[in-house]
């Protein structure tokens, strides 16, 4: 264990005042480089589970790491997500798109929550100064995900490996795209070395039906397990494919694992 690593088990929805005691936070230290926002459920069965506590991270949560950013004289970074384009009535999606939101939706505890902490991001930078980056990230996938995470990737693996069918929602002609999680970490660090204060796309371009996601999955787990398919939820969107134009040019970066690669370097961990 590294003696400059210190974990902290707090709750940023809460005031954050208590971990700086005497202006000594965290160890020893009184000044911070970053501050990096990533807490918040992502998975849509866990947002809805857990909706207020996924507006409060995101909203109260985002404040008082802002307010935490400034007292320690730190850049903010804030993980934002490709949900804020809700249902996109533009594909491929690039950050100037507004998106198409519902406001009252199942989905809209998680969607809107995001809209109000970039711009919360955006009015401390506007009216404060702060030093911020927000990057956007499409469905990411990888290693180490929690097998009852709810999502496409981990539910159709753990099907796969235990022999179930695999439960593909609504016809499976909606998209998504897929990005490994060591692509999603390089766009993170190229980003922080980076002054460009706007938001940021990172995902994976290559864009697949989530019946052909499926295909892809019986594929790497090697058996032709039979499809089910199971009611569409409530506002899930039918496309999702990131214009990273913006990281191509300001980061130098693009995607490197291929969707039938990622899925086999994850398949062990959830074996
Ligand atoms: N989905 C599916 N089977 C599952 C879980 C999800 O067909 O077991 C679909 C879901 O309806 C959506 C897509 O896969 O169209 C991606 O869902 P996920 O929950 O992974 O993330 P989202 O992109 O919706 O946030």
């Amino acid at each position: 264990r590294d003696s400059r690593f210190h974990f902290i088990e707090a709750d940023v929805s809460d005031p954050v005042s208590g971990w700086n005691t005497g202006g000594k936070i965290f160890g020893g230290a009184s000044k911070f480089d970053w501050v990096l926002h990533f807490a918040s459920p992502a998975s849509p069965p866990k947002y809805i589970q857990y909706p207020i506590e996924t507006m409060r991270v995101n909203a109260e949560g985002t404040r008082h790491l802002l307010d935490f950013a400034r007292e320690v004289g730190s850049k903010f970074f804030f993980a934002s997500t490709s949900e804020i384009y809700g249902d996109p009535a533009v594909s491929p999606q690039p950050e100037t798109y507004w998106g198409n939101v519902s406001s009252t939706g199942p989905r809209s505890v998680y969607d809107e929550a995001k809209r109000y902490g970039e711009a919360m991001v955006y009015g401390y930078h506007r009216t404060l100064g702060l030093d911020v980056r927000v990057i956007r990230i499409f469905n990411t996938y990888g290693p180490a995900m929690d097998p009852s995470d709810g999502r496409v990737v981990t539910n159709l693996m753990v099907q796969a490996l235990q022999g179930r069918p695999l439960t593909v929602y609504g016809d499976g002609s909606q998209t998504r795209s897929f990005q490994y999680v060591s692509d999603l970490v390089e766009g993170i660090v190229r980003l922080m070395r980076t002054d460009y204060q706007q938001p940021v796309n990172l995902g994976n371009p290559t864009e697949f039906t989530i019946l052909e996601f499926a295909r892809v999955v019986q594929r790497i787990v090697g058996s032709a397990l039979p499809i089910v398919f199971e009611p569409l939820p409530q506002d899930d969107p039918r496309q999702r494919k990131p214009d990273i134009s913006v990281a191509r040019r300001i980061l130098g970066w693009e995607p490197r694992v291929a969707l039938e690669d990622g899925l086999g370097m994850t398949l062990g961990s959830l074996q």
